[in-house]
């Protein structure tokens, strides 16, 4: 098999706690990987206001990549646009820095891409060490987002991904602003396989995903990849009304009143969506990009 360029794309908001283990399962596993594969690592430091961005350059020095700073924190999903965009590789991996997501997977993913696959998605047996809250709420949510979406989404899954160069072709062509990677690639519908794997606690820090973000994911995942919702609010509403407008007592009204604000945040949002759209803004803005050691011209071995 022709020897090709794997991108490991890395966002990294506060990871400094983490960063020295990552490093070392970084290096065992371009070790792994160096029969096959030339290694590249993207890591995206996502405003850190820690020792993250120093951590970072110092470790790009010796290892093929870049790292690319951003001027503040734009946000996980905008931190993994620009891994792609900045990534020079001929396969893509997105992975958490936290080692919740194992990177000996990638060997595994690596070997379905072999197979011919463009997509492969690293696909959740369990979760653990997350609190109870997170894992419940994820559930619903996709569940739900599953029940109401366009097109089928595999559940269980992350960012962690594989993809090929001409997913992230397309992936880059488009032009929403807002874009929920999880729910791009199924819609772009290439050949997809799945790996598992057991999704462990945070190897230290916290989780950067505040309540806020977490919201906003869904909701830009809801909008962007369901066309039911003012059916199903609409619907709701009508049985609602029905089967209560003879009961006028306080709760009735205020599940009314409940629906009514859930309509104009409804409309406001999308218009404010629009208008977003209208400003054109950029998803983030790139402080400096730190390249790492010059690829080293590697005399291909035949294969
Ligand atoms: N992250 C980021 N920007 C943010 C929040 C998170 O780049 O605003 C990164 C973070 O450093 C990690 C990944 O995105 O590599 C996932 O974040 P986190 O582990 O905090 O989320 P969780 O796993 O709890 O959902
Ligand atoms: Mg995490």
């Amino acid at each position: 098999m022709a020897r090709e360029r794997v991108s490991i794309i890395i966002p990294c908001f506060n990871e400094k706690q983490v960063l020295p283990e990552l490093f070392e399962r970084l290096k065992a596993l371009e070790k792994k990987l160096k029969k096959r594969w030339d290694v590249e690592f993207v890591f995206v430091d996502d405003g850190s206001t820690d020792d993250t961005p120093a951590l970072l350059d110092n470790f790009i020095k010796d290892h093929e990549g870049r790292v690319v700073h951003f001027t503040r924190n734009f946000g996980h999903q905008a931190a993994l646009e620009a891994g792609y965009l900045y990534a020079k590789g001929d396969v893509f991996v997105t992975i958490d820095a936290d080692l919740q997501d194992p990177p000996e997977l990638i060997l595994d993913m690596l070997k379905k891409y072999d197979e011919g696959y463009d997509v492969v998605l690293a696909k959740r047996r369990r979760r653990r060490g997350e609190t109870f809250f997170k894992k419940s709420t994820a559930k619903i949510f996709y569940k739900f987002l599953n029940f109401i979406a366009n097109i089928p989404m595999i559940e269980e899954v992350g960012d962690f991904r594989l993809i090929s160069e001409r997913v992230r072709d397309e992936l880059l062509k488009l032009r929403e602003p807002h874009k929920y990677w999880r729910g791009l690639v199924f819609f772009l519908g290439f050949p997809t396989a799945t790996v598992l794997y057991t999704r462990r606690p945070r190897a230290a820090g916290e989780t950067h995903y505040s309540l806020k973000k977490m919201l906003n994911l869904a909701r830009i995942a809801v909008f962007g990849f369901s066309d039911k919702v003012p059916s199903l609010v609409a619907g709701l509403f009508f049985l609602v009304k029905i089967f209560t407008i003879d009961s006028p007592t306080k709760w009735v009204l205020v599940v009314h009143a409940a629906f009514d604000v859930f309509v104009v945040w409804l409309i406001l949002s999308l218009l404010f969506s629009i208008y977003r759209l209208l400003l054109g803004r950029p998803n983030y803005v790139v402080l400096r990009v730190v390249e790492g050691k010059q690829g080293a011209l590697v005399v291909y071995s035949k294969s």
